[in-house]
């Protein structure tokens, strides 16, 4: 038994560097699969190193315990893969945004049974029962209410109730305070007083954020999902479940970190929550007047023809239309014909991080040629046509020449630096932001209106 737990710990440490190397491998496009394969490698071996150490370490018949572990495996397997099979790309995030919630769940049941079966821990044990409930409270309301936002459950529009930071600040004093008592006088009231509190603090720290700047959230509450798997690691005596959540935690909050970067916002407002609210602006920004343009496939295709440079912009409208696949058919067209092609992708751009490099990647795109904001926005002076496809927030002007915008500030593609733009949508409806954008009204602008894959097939027959 003792050489087998020693083999179960050497395993977990080998599970331990597949992550870490999974998260390195998935850093770059040309090493993303591997680093998937790392991560599934290690996922696995995790499973099967915890399962035995459970069987060892039972109390009861092993033979009752593996039928139950079988048992949670086997619905959570089924459920997970029904889901997975039937999920569209573009719910990915509100999945995610619902996986987070299930760790918050299981953060706060382990919490709860650590408390209650576990009474020689001492303080240490204590104060990882209250943290890891504390954080698991706030990521499962909080999870909850970005599933809610993003899969239109809910409004989107931000929630301000007044003076709610002094809210949040007073919900964890009470909190300190509870926990004082836990430390002083263990018990389930301050557990169950402050459990209630936290899942109050992370309902309203979504809920008052704007839907424009939902992608730092859902990338925040990764994070807080990770931080709760660390502490829950800690309450179960799981290093492998301590790396792992740390390693969660601190990549979420880097990721968010980055994008807080690309929207000019700022981390702590984000930390604090009412982030995204419209003060000062109002919520549509500055009303736009003026008229647009119309042209049709065979005029867009005679446009390409006739271009030396060719700049790509997908957004949200791509994922929607599946329109990555005809997309790569008309790259290799112009690029056969001598076209220089080259995509721009919006680190906001689609509804998770990543989103339009995974859809490329799927059509099999070249990674060389799609490039990110700053290089495109250099490079854009001097294009001949950009075609935005199904994107709008990501090319709206409005965030640079309106103060009063919901998205001032955010760093844009600056499409209308180019000769001839040609953007790719259905109506003149808004994006994501719900704010009007003067992109479509300008003189170098043309709309070509309809479902994004239907054009773009168009113009590959025309060409
Ligand atoms: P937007 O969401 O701003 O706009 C997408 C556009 O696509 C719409 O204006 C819509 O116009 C058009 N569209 C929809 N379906 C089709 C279709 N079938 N064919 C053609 N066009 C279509 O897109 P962006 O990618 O530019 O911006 C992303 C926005 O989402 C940002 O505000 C970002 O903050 C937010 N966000 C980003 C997340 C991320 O992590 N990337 C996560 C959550 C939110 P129409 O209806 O007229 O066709």
């Amino acid at each position: 038994m003792e050489t087998l737990t020693q083999l179960v710990y050497g395993v977990y440490l080998v599970a331990g560097i597949l992550f870490v190397l999974s998260l390195a491998g998935l850093s770059k496009q040309e090493t993303a699969r591997g680093g998937n394969l790392a991560g599934k490698v290690g996922m696995a071996l995790a499973l099967v190193a915890t399962v035995t150490l459970a069987l060892i370490e039972s109390e009861r018949n092993a033979a009752v315990t593996a039928a139950l572990i079988a048992l949670a495996l086997g619905v959570g397997a089924l459920a997970g893969t029904w889901q997975a099979r039937k999920v569209e790309m573009t719910q990915m995030p509100e999945m995610i945004a619902l996986l987070h919630s299930f760790v918050g769940l299981a953060a706060v049941l382990v919490g709860f049974n650590s408390f209650l079966t576990d009474s020689h821990g001492g303080a240490v044990h204590l104060v990882e029962v209250f943290l890891g409930v504390f954080i698991g409270a706030i990521t499962l309301t909080g999870s909850l209410v970005a599933f809610g936002k993003l899969s239109a459950r809910m409004k989107s529009s931000p929630l301000t109730l007044p003076g709610r930071n002094l809210l949040n600040l007073g919900a964890i004093l009470v909190s300190l305070g509870l926990m004082g008592w836990f430390l002083a006088a263990p018990s389930i009231w301050p557990l169950a007083i402050m459990t209630v509190i936290a899942l109050a603090v992370g309902w309203h720290l979504v809920v008052a954020i704007g839907g424009g700047d939902m992608p730092v959230v859902v990338s925040m509450l990764n994070s807080y999902s990770g931080w709760a798997a660390a502490a829950a690691g800690f309450m179960l005596g799981n290093d492998l479940l301590i790396i792992t959540g740390a390693l969660v935690g601190s990549s979420g909050a880097i990721l968010s970190y980055i994008m807080c970067k690309a929207m000019n916002r700022s981390f702590i407002s984000v930390i604090l929550g009412g982030f995204g609210a419209t003060e000062g602006g109002s919520p549509q920004g500055a009303v736009v007047e003026g008229e647009h343009h119309e042209t049709s496939a065979d005029d867009v295709a005679a446009l390409l023809k006739g271009a030396k440079s060719v700049l790509i912009t997908p957004g949200y409208g791509m994922a929607v239309a599946k329109a990555q696949y005809p997309v790569a058919e008309l790259t290799s067209k112009l690029r056969a014909q001598g076209v220089d092609v080259r995509f721009g992708v919006h680190p906001v751009a689609g509804r998770l991080p990543g989103h339009m490099n995974v859809l490329l990647a799927e059509a099999k795109v070249p990674y060389d040629i799609v490039e990110e904001l700053e290089e495109v926005n250099e490079k854009l002076p001097r294009t001949d046509v950009v075609l935005v496809i199904g994107a709008n927030d990501t090319v709206n002007p409005a965030a640079e020449d309106d103060p009063g915008s919901p998205i001032a500030g955010m760093p844009v593609l600056q499409v209308w630096n180019a000769e001839k733009v040609v953007v790719f949508k259905r109506s003149m409806a808004v994006g994501y932001a719900g704010v009007q954008n003067p992109l479509f009204f300008k003189d170098n602008t043309q709309m070509l209106f309809g479902d994004a894959k239907e054009r773009v097939e168009d113009i590959v027959k025309a060409l």
